[in-house]
């Protein structure tokens, strides 16, 4: 084995991999857009303390999972950073450093990029993941909330995975979560002797945390456990009606869990998650999501709603290669320059560069061989055209290899760039009508 490997629990996204992360960046750019929101980068780490405050301190995420940074030499000097866990804490914070409050509301923000959790590292649980983010800032809802469920749900459509649902919760907010939470604690408290023993420390801290334990022996005392559903106030049931009204008209059926509270302490109302039907397991949640509407002033801003989602592209793509997707192919180069001269490296690095100046994909072989070698390559990697220098070159004409066509011919250099692209264009044609 060699000596050095990818950190355990992240790997690398060889160029099959990144392909089909690639793609789904480039549908998740494009759904961005048609919706409205504004791309948006933040740092990969934060100060602690932006995500202990805004995702919540007595969280799996925050206890558990951040990935701490320390920089800087003395004590004093010595920063306390973690790289991200999720997005909305870093986005939100932008916008208050930045007074996007004074913006027309609400800011609708995307991220797509890596996020960090120092968790064990299993199938489909990463240390290193990718998301795609959306947030609107600024708008309570309800219309907007069913507007972002509907936009996840697209984007796994548009990615080619199939029966996709969302599971869809409201958890109240602070008018009645708090009496429900003292319900919750009572009832666990009763059944203390049953509880592991981190469930038991969070009773008296964040009794809600017990309802996403991830600790198997916690699943039968969750299903007996009281619901929300029952001690919603009343404005965050007509919040949560309207939501589904909204949903039923765009063709969502959400399958509602009054049990789903979701990992994080920032969520209010408006809580989802997105599953394949039949795989709703700990490890396949697709993506998730709610609305946060304490957040804001939280993080120092003035008080201001929100919502957004965190879809997780490596979820995606293990979905889509288990439900066997076309195996993605290396991309390839449909343009190599080869000669006859094998010392001539100079020619084909500059005939290449002049067909790349002019837009088209090319390659310059540039290992010192001889052109049978250089032709067996181009074939081998799958080029549909060769660029061969030879003696013409002294007349200004290069040879061309069409190695689908099984055919070649002479080419003034100096019509080279369009003469390929005429012939690129009819092999792309001859593909599409076969
Ligand atoms: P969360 O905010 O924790 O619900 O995360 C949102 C989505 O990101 C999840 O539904 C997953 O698809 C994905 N995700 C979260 N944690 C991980 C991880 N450790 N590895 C891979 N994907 C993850």
């Amino acid at each position: 084995m060699p000596r050095y490997q990818a950190p355990r629990g992240t790997r690398d996204l060889l160029p099959a991999d990144r392909a089909v992360f690639l793609r789904l960046e480039g549908i998740a750019r494009s759904l961005a857009v048609r919706y409205g929101f504004s791309p948006i980068e933040t740092p990969l780490f934060e100060q602690s303390e932006v995500f202990e405050r805004g995702v919540g301190a007595v969280t799996d995420v925050v206890e558990k999972e951040l990935f701490r940074v320390q920089a800087g030499r003395g004590d004093q000097e010595r920063e306390r950073w973690a790289l991200r866990p999720e997005p909305t804490a870093g986005i939100v914070r932008a916008y208050v450093q930045h007074g996007m409050q004074t913006l027309p509301q609400p800011v609708r923000l995307t991220l797509t990029g890596p996020m960090f959790r120092y968790d064990r590292p299993q199938a489909g649980r990463y240390r290193q993941f990718w998301q795609f983010d959306v947030e609107a800032i600024g708008d309570a809802g309800p219309a907007i909330d069913a507007e972002i469920v509907e936009l996840g749900l697209r984007f796994y459509r548009e990615a080619g995975l199939d029966g996709v649902e969302v599971i869809l919760n409201s958890i109240g907010d602070a008018a009645c979560r708090p009496a429900y939470v003292e319900r919750l604690r009572a009832w666990f408290m009763e059944r203390e002797d049953r509880l592991p023993e981190l469930e038991r420390e969070r009773l008296g801290t964040n009794p809600l945390r017990l309802l996403d334990s991830k600790d198997e022996r916690m699943a039968e005392l969750i299903a007996a456990a009281p619901t929300i559903a029952d001690h919603l106030c009343a404005e965050c049931a007509t919040h949560f009606a309207a939501v589904r009204r909204h949903l039923e008209v765009l063709g969502v059926t959400p399958r509602l869990d009054p049990r789903l509270v979701r990992g994080l302490d920032y969520y209010t109302r408006t809580t989802f998650e997105f599953y394949r039907s039949g795989a709703e397991g700990q490890q396949q949640a697709l993506g998730g999501g709610g609305r946060y509407d304490g957040l804001v002033e939280l993080l120092g801003g003035k008080p201001t709603p929100g919502i957004g989602f965190g879809i997780g592209l490596d979820r995606v793509a293990l979905a889509l290669s288990a439900a066997g997707g076309s195996e993605p192919v290396a991309p390839r180069v449909p343009v190599v320059v080869a000669g006859a001269d094998p010392e001539d490296t100079v020619t084909r690095l500059a005939i290449a560069t002049r067909l790349r100046a002019a837009g088209i994909t090319a390659r310059a072989d540039l290992a010192v061989r001889k052109l049978g070698r250089q032709l067996e390559a181009a074939a081998r990697e799958g080029a549909h055209l060769v660029v061969i220098c030879g003696d013409e070159m002294a007349a200004g004409q290069v040879q061309v290899k069409d190695l689908e066509a099984g055919t070649q011919r002479r080419v003034e250099l100096a019509d080279l760039a369009r003469e390929i692209e005429r012939t690129l264009a009819q092999h792309r044609h001859g593909a599409g009508e076969a």
